[in-house]
């Protein structure tokens, strides 16, 4: 255990702590900048086991604020959860990883749930946190909203059946903010948030509870402020996420849409009912333009635009924010 005897050595934790640490399964739902920033400072702390899950590949924008990649990740268009799982095995080899490379909503994280005992929100988009927040309140598990942009952070710790949850928060979180796309990001602010986000982790795992931040907090490393927010008096009876009779209404809307303009980012998501045979599509896509490949993806540059197409039917169209368009070029490719 001396790899972690800082750690045991501060009170909070001790061996009991770090036994606890090392027994517990965490679920982090983002491989972007608070994904790897969270989930490397968990597994250097011992954590017992870690499930990921992402549907994007890594890219040179990334590079600035996604600490666990490097340049021959993006040369070689390695998903994100695939690439974190690699790299945190090489600094913690004891801890039990499993990436899932796919979008995480209601039917694909359900099955992921069980032996859950702590999720990090790491996305990037409050449909999917919303979603986050019915399935956790629905199954009972503790989990860590996180966001930030520009220079700018929240945090806040959802226990369920105690915590106001992120629905009855609604009218003190701006929901409709910029995205890190449009506004642009420090890595700071990533660090700050995940700094929050990992301590109040900490103390869900090692059991310590009295302990946690009951209050929402956020600020501006730019323009120096910092800022908690009292919500205990936030949580509603009503609330049809955590209130009395709860109908969990972001479970309840067609969350798999079949298409998808993808936020500030020129790019297009299209989901086929089953995924093509990659071995012919390859051949086909050589065809057309440049393509590279690996054990995951396959992508292809085609006039102005890049098509990846990913093993479970998945589909990224960089290069339009038109869905039409976007199905056009991908009929034209994949047939
Ligand atoms: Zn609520």
């Amino acid at each position: 255990m001396e790899r972690y005897s800082r750690q045991m050595l501060f009170m909070p934790i001790g061996e009991e702590g770090q036994r606890k640490i090392t027994e517990k399964r965490v679920l982090i739902i983002g491989c972007g900048a608070l994904g790897s920033a969270n989930a490397e400072n968990l597994a250097r702390a011992g954590i017992g086991q870690m499930v990921l899950v992402d549907r994007d590949y890594v890219e040179w924008s990334n590079l600035q604020r996604q600490q666990l990649y490097t340049e021959a990740d993006v040369e070689n268009q390695i998903p994100k959860a695939v690439a974190a799982k690699a790299r945190l095995h090489e600094i913690n080899s004891e801890v039990e990883i499993e990436a899932y490379v796919m979008d995480a909503d209601a039917i694909t994280l359900q099955p992921l749930l069980r032996g859950i005992d702590l999720v990090m929100d790491a996305t990037d988009n409050f449909d999917t946190r919303f979603m986050l927040n019915d399935l956790l309140q629905k199954a009972s598990i503790p989990w860590i909203f996180g966001s930030c942009v520009g220079s700018t952070g929240m945090s806040y710790t959802i226990f369920p059946n105690e915590s106001p949850c992120l629905r009855c928060l609604l009218d003190a979180i701006p929901v409709n903010g910029a995205t890190c796309d449009s506004a642009g990001i420090i890595s700071s602010a990533v660090q700050m948030v995940a700094a929050h986000q990992t301590t109040e982790g900490l103390k869900i795992l090692v059991e310590d509870q009295a302990a946690l931040r009951t209050s929402l907090l956020s600020f501006d490393l730019w323009n120096n402020q910092y800022h908690t927010m009292k919500v205990e008096r936030a949580k509603k009876q009503t609330c049809p996420s955590c209130g009395e009779n709860p109908s969990y209404p972001s479970l309840n809307y067609q969350c798999r849409t079949k298409s998808e303009v993808l936020c500030g980012r020129n790019t297009v998501q299209i989901r086929a009912t089953q995924a093509p045979d990659f071995q012919i599509l390859k051949k086909r896509l050589k065809r057309m333009g440049a393509v590279k490949a690996n054990d995951f993806l396959i992508s292809v540059e085609y006039e102005s635009y890049r098509l990846v197409f990913f093993q479970d039917g998945r589909t990224l169209i960089h290069g339009t924010n038109s869905i039409e368009k976007a199905k056009s070029i991908y009929y034209q490719l994949a047939g």
